[in-house]
């Protein structure tokens, strides 16, 4: 190609974005879907559900902000950097958390990975490339004994060690030249329920002491909001929330926050490098901006106001449900780290309406339309937080319909 004509492809680069896309037919055709969407559940034959058991990955985690479906959608026509995009949203989201350094990274599982693997090679290339099998000896990762839980996998997966500890003293013994990362399991004494052996501040100091860096895992631990904020005071090196529970950003996103060295080695793990252990966690930009606005809409919202709007909807079904003869509901509040907001518990006595809290479950799922809500021996749980306002009214609706034809 001449230069003259290869410099004629590049004078249209200098034009507005604006001017080029109304040029491109595939533009159009691409606001012509959107104005029209199809039903891609009906299309799929897949079922909508209307999800009463509140922020759970397989019922597809959260629905995400008005917020966020317009940041995906404001910043899928360009094309970016994406060093640019880890590091500047980053550095936006450190700001507001108050922290040296945050990132994006897929769910609260990969934010696991990744700060693992940033305690393990820092920002050595050679020991990045190696994971999960480092050379020398295997490093090892101190976890309270009875915060073992599902997601260590996730921290397992960079080829560590975990080691079991009980109280402050089997602590401090346990830390040697290997050691690389204590992990704090912020909901496990809720979980399991029994009690930490070693409380979030002896944890921390024990770790300061032997200069080990220390991560807490919160993924599902607002609100309050001010848990947000919480354990960097506390003095936790890193810390990691979902992004797709209550933050209500895409289900696929999470925060990783904290020491800003850390985060610049667990930068190193991510994409859009190519060899490391975290590529297969990739996160695209619009996720990343998506996740930004999340934080942003949920550090703005009116918190007092939302809670009120919980319980009222819960008091809502309540009355509905009350009508059919011996049944209560109860507002609830979830007392533990996670998962902390109201809730309704519906009881009636089964000899009066004679149908089990798990039959009605089981009825409200295979309704028309699918409800899923949790329940036990003793009652139906009702989460309101994962409702839409439009389907308050339903979900009571239903609940009534099932327990009325018991009676
Ligand atoms: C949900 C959860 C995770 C996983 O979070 P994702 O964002 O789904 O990856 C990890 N730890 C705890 C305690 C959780 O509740």
């Amino acid at each position: 190609m001449k230069r003259r004509d290869a410099l004629k492809g590049i004078t249209l680069l200098p034009l507005a974005g604006g001017a080029i896309s109304s040029m491109i037919p595939w533009k159009a055709a691409e606001a012509a879907t959107v104005s029209a969407p199809p039903d891609l559940f009906a299309e799929l034959g897949i079922q909508r559900v209307i999800n009463a058991r509140g922020t759970v990955t397989v019922l597809s985690g959260t629905l995400m902000l008005p917020e966020v479906m317009a940041a995906i959608n404001a910043t899928s026509h360009d094309f970016a950097n994406m060093h640019e995009v880890i590091d500047k949203v980053g550095e936006k989201i450190a700001g507001m958390l108050h922290v040296g350094g945050a990132m994006v990274t897929s769910g609260a599982a990969g934010a696991l990975t990744l700060g693992t693997a940033a305690c393990v090679t820092g920002t050595d290339r050679d020991l990045i490339k190696s994971l999960p099998h480092i050379p020398g000896p295997t490093r090892e990762v101190i976890m309270q004994k009875s915060h073992r839980y599902v997601f260590d996998h996730a921290v397992r997966l960079t080829g560590v060690k975990i080691i079991e500890v009980e109280g402050p003293d089997a602590m401090e013994k346990a830390i040697n030249a290997n050691t690389v990362m204590a992990l704090f399991f912020n909901a496990a004494s809720d979980w399991y329920g029994v009690p930490d052996s070693i409380s979030h501040e002896q944890f921390v100091a024990i770790a300061k002491k032997h200069k080990v860096p220390t991560f807490i895992d919160a993924a599902a631990d607002v609100p309050p909001v001010e848990n947000l904020f919480r354990f960097q005071k506390i003095g936790f090196d890193l810390v990691t929330f979902s992004g797709g529970k209550m933050i209500r950003g895409p289900q696929s996103t999470g925060l990783l926050f904290g020491r800003k060295d850390l985060i610049e080695a667990a930068k190193l793990h991510f994409d859009p490098y190519e060899c490391p252990i975290g590529r297969p966690m990739k996160v695209n930009k619009e996720e990343i901006f998506g996740m930004y606005a999340a934080l942003k809409a949920y550090l703005a919202r009116d918190h007092k106001k939302e809670w009120q709007d919980w319980i009222d909807q819960t008091k809502q079904i309540a009355k509905v449900v009350e009508s059919v003869p011996t049944v209560k509901g109860e507002t609830q509040i979830h007392t533990g780290e996670s998962n902390h907001f109201p809730g309704l518990v519906i009881t009636w006595d089964q000899s009066k309406v004679k149908i089990t809290p798990r039959d009605v479950v089981k009825a409200l799922a295979q309704g028309n339309p699918r409800i899923e809500a949790g329940g036990g021996k003793d009652g139906l749980e009702i989460a309101v937080v994962t409702l839409r306002p439009d389907q308050i009214d339903i979900v009571a609706r239903r609940v009534k319909e099932v327990l009325s034809q018991a009676v």
